[in-house]
């Protein structure tokens, strides 16, 4: 629970919001019926089974994009009811959700369900004592709005930065080795449920130390970048790179295996061959490829990639080794 709090930015918000509607109107829906006014307390009844609701439904099913869109719906249209229905005293229920909405959805559908929630509570002319309350009420919650976009807009983007550097590397720009760990827990987890295929490819260039110290460190960058956008351009689309460390790549290939796993490999350590180079002539791969066998740990699988990847250097670089079934290696042709 504590996990899935931590991880998950909106659920984190929808769960406190809910928490605080509970103990935050519970005691106005109780104090307005023993005021004598059931109206105001079936509304802030109303608003909070909208929000607890949501919040049930964003914990069973996972959904919160879905949830806290109507939670956004939910405390503005709430906010205007009250407004409408207490005057002047209910109009400061608006600013609270004026600030949350933009937790919830996107910066600008938040400023759209704020706009409109703002228009309405300005047209009902009971809630205000003058027109200048009115415009005052107006400009104080366009402010209001205005500093939560900016500081919601800056934030989302810091997120998207981060999340950015956590999990791309920065000079081939494709992910690294935490986001294959997910990736991989995922593929693993797929192959279990529908029975897809999965191979997974351990590529590592030979005498790479070589290039760096006879061309220098700018020329093996270089054949690295060179590498990614060759297996990029002669892979398909759900098959996914990852840079292990170094210049060790990972493949994940999902959906293929036997005959068509062979020929695949067999086409890209031909590209590869052919066309990537260095000055001082060819760079040539070795791979250990590994097809995910029925209940294995993702540890597991990478182990015996890595093994074969270790076999196909021992026997003498720039070649193939397939893991088979057995956990056997296999080599194909070099
Ligand atoms: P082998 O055929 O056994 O794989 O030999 P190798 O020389 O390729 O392997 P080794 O592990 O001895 O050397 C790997 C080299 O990769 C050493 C390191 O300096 C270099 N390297 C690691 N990361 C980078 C990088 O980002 N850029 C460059 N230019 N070199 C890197
Ligand atoms: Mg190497
Ligand atoms: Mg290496």
């Amino acid at each position: 629970m504590l996990h899935r709090l931590k991880n998950d930015f909106r659920l984190s918000i929808i769960t406190l919001l809910g928490i605080s509607a509970i103990l935050g109107i519970s005691p106005f829906a109780i104090m307005r019926f023993v005021e004598g006014n059931p109206l105001a307390g079936w509304v802030d009844l109303g608003i909070l089974s909208g929000i607890v609701a949501s919040l049930v439904y964003a914990w069973v099913t996972g959904d919160t994009r879905r949830s806290g869109m109507f939670l956004a719906f939910i405390i503005c249209a709430g906010a205007v009811v009250v407004g409408a229905v207490m005057g002047e005293a209910g109009l400061f229920w608006l600013f609270p959700c004026l600030v949350t909405t933009f937790f919830l959805v996107s910066s600008w559908v938040a400023a759209v369900l704020n706009l409109g929630s703002v228009l309405a509570l300005m047209s009902i002319e009971t809630a205000y004592s003058s027109p200048v309350q009115m415009w005052t009420f107006a400009a104080t919650a366009t402010v209001v709005s205005a500093c939560a976009y900016v500081f919601a807009y800056r934030n989302q983007d810091q997120r998207e930065r981060l999340e950015h550097l956590a999990t791309i590397d920065p000079l081939t720009g494709v992910k690294n080795r935490r986001s294959m760990d997910e990736e991989l827990d995922l593929a693993a987890a797929n192959a279990e449920r529908t029975g897809l295929p999965y191979a997974l490819v351990m590529l590592d260039l030979d005498h790479f130390k070589q290039i760096n110290d006879v061309y220098g460190h700018g020329v093996g960058d270089n054949v690295l970048t060179d590498l990614v956008s060759l297996i990029e351009h002669n892979t398909r689309r759900s098959d996914q790179l990852f840079r292990y460390g170094g210049e060790e790549f990972v493949l994940l290939l999902p959906g293929v295996d036997g005959d068509g796993l062979q020929s695949v490999m067999n086409n890209l350590q031909q590209v590869l061959r052919k066309r990537l180079k260095y000055p001082g002539g060819p760079v040539t791969s070795s791979f250990g490829v590994a097809l995910l066998r029925h209940g294995e740990s993702v540890e597991s699988w990478l182990t015996r990639a890595d093994e074969a990847l270790y076999k196909a250097k021992e026997a003498g670089r720039d070649r193939i080794i397939f893991a088979d079934e057995s956990g056997q290696v296999v080599a194909a042709p070099a």
